[in-house]
């Protein structure tokens, strides 16, 4: 029978890569608490309407990636294609708006696009989403900001980063800008991207953010969007600015950078790596002031951002070879035979409750077999027990680089492992 296969563009994390995701998501949790944020897990579902609400109905993820389908009575449900709008329907639901301002919280785990499968571009993928909410005090979002790079900086990729900083200022200031922007744009039409003429039509905002050559030619001529701030957005930037300065955190002001989501406004940031090709964007966020009155909530504002996962463990795995640190065994058990094994069950999980990683055989194979597998399995010791031993209460403990052994009572052997390991973690 031919075997079923996963669906394309969504993909196994196999032990080997397991041990950097965790990496991540320790960094993460470590980092965000420090900063006062707490944790959210909201469901992997929602009513449609809320995506279209909260995203907005002509963004890129709501006309064409969402997973979309009518549930069993009819109702129609999407897979998340993101999380700050499933947050902020939690935040209003549940009357989060009374705690202590900001409200700070994070979430992890999947989300669902269908977006054209490549390195670094999934259908489903992993998002880090943190978000504070209800202070719209400009140092915020430097502090979330510091938050995003004080991450990276405790995987060891603060080097390998960018911080690309914009202001798209107030909705009012907005929409004037981006009738100028039409303006300048209409008659060079015909050069644009054949998706940039779309954009042009539905979210010229987005233009901005074409990667095709032709188009940059004519987007580094574009107004910028940073001469139409409004007196209050324009203080706001420099105050961002300013605070950033402050930590002593570099950042490139990128007047282009947009994002692809309708609800932000004044602050925008991505960090960015020149070591993934064309995924170079790894975390974006931005200010989201109008959001939650617009899904119906009270009218506190809001800053956030997503890290993509996937592309943060691929960095990862660059700098430290292929495989990762798997997780060794520090000590094989190998019984020889049943009544061993008998004997050795209970020094297993003894030694397993002292907090040692151990790995027990079943007696049914031979001792070259078991030391091989001891080997493959990179463990540096191991405790044999044959019938002498068994007879004498003891083992015999080899060192597997060395090939060194010794005997040592049955009795002290959790205890001496214990020391051993010690002594080669140190
Ligand atoms: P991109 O420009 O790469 O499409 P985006 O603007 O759509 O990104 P956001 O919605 O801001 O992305 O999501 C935040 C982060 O999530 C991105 O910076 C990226 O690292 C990651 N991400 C987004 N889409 C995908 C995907 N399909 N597969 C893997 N990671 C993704
Ligand atoms: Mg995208």
């Amino acid at each position: 029978m031919p075997s079923i296969k996963s669906v394309r563009g969504v993909r196994d994390i196999l032990p080997a890569e397991a041990e950097r995701w965790q990496r991540v998501e320790d960094a993460a949790r470590r980092t965000f608490e420090a900063y006062g944020y707490e944790e959210i897990r909201v469901p992997l579902f929602e009513r449609t309407e809320l995506f279209a609400r909260g995203i907005g109905d002509e963004t890129d993820i709501v006309k064409k990636e969402m997973y979309t389908f009518d549930d069993r009575s009819g109702e129609s449900l999407t897979l998340r294609p993101e999380a700050t709008a499933s947050l902020m329907r939690a935040y209003i639901e549940h009357g989060l708006h009374v705690l202590p301002k900001p409200v700070k919280i994070y979430t992890m785990g999947p989300m669902f696009r269908y977006e054209r499968p490549q390195a670094g571009r999934y259908r489903q993928f992993h998002q880090l989403d943190v978000e504070a909410l209800g202070e719209p005090h400009p140092a915020v979002d430097a502090e979330v900001i510091a938050m995003l790079l004080d991450f990276f900086g405790a995987l060891g990729l603060a080097e390998r980063l960018d911080l690309h900083l914009n202001s798209i200022g107030d909705p009012g200031t907005r929409k004037a800008y981006v009738s100028d922007l039409v303006r300048y744009l209409k008659p060079h039409e015909a050069q644009l991207c054949a998706q940039c003429r779309e954009r042009l039509a539905r979210n010229p905002l987005r233009v901005l953010d074409c990667k095709v050559p032709e188009c940059q030619a004519l987007i580094d001529k574009a107004p910028s969007i940073l001469d139409t701030l409004s007196p209050d957005a324009g203080r706001h930037f420099l105050s961002v600015k300013a605070d950033l300065d402050a930590m002593g955190i570099p950042y490139t002001v990128n007047p282009r950078l947009v994002r692809g989501l309708d609800y932000y406004v004044r602050t925008t940031f991505e960090v960015k790596t020149k070591d993934l090709g064309a995924q170079d964007a790894v975390a974006g966020g931005g200010r989201y002031d109008g959001l939650i009155e617009e899904l119906g909530g009270s009218a506190d504002p809001g800053i956030g951002f997503a890290v993509g996962i996937e592309r943060v463990v691929l960095l990862l795995g660059q700098g430290d070879g292929q495989g990762g640190e798997r997780r060794h065994p520090q000590v094989c058990l190998i019984p020889l035979g049943d009544a061993a094994l008998k004997r050795l069950l209970p020094v297993a999980r003894a030694a397993r409750r002292a907090g040692l990683r151990v790995e027990l055989g079943y007696g049914t194979r031979k001792l070259p077999k078991e030391l091989e597998r001891a080997n493959r399995l990179g463990s540096p010791l191991a405790a044999i027990v044959g019938d002498d031993e068994l007879g004498a209460g003891e083992a015999v403990l080899r060192d597997l680089k060395s090939g060194e052994q010794r005997r040592i009572p049955l009795a002290r052997l959790v205890e001496e492992l214990r020391s051993l390991s010690a002594a080669r973690a140190r």
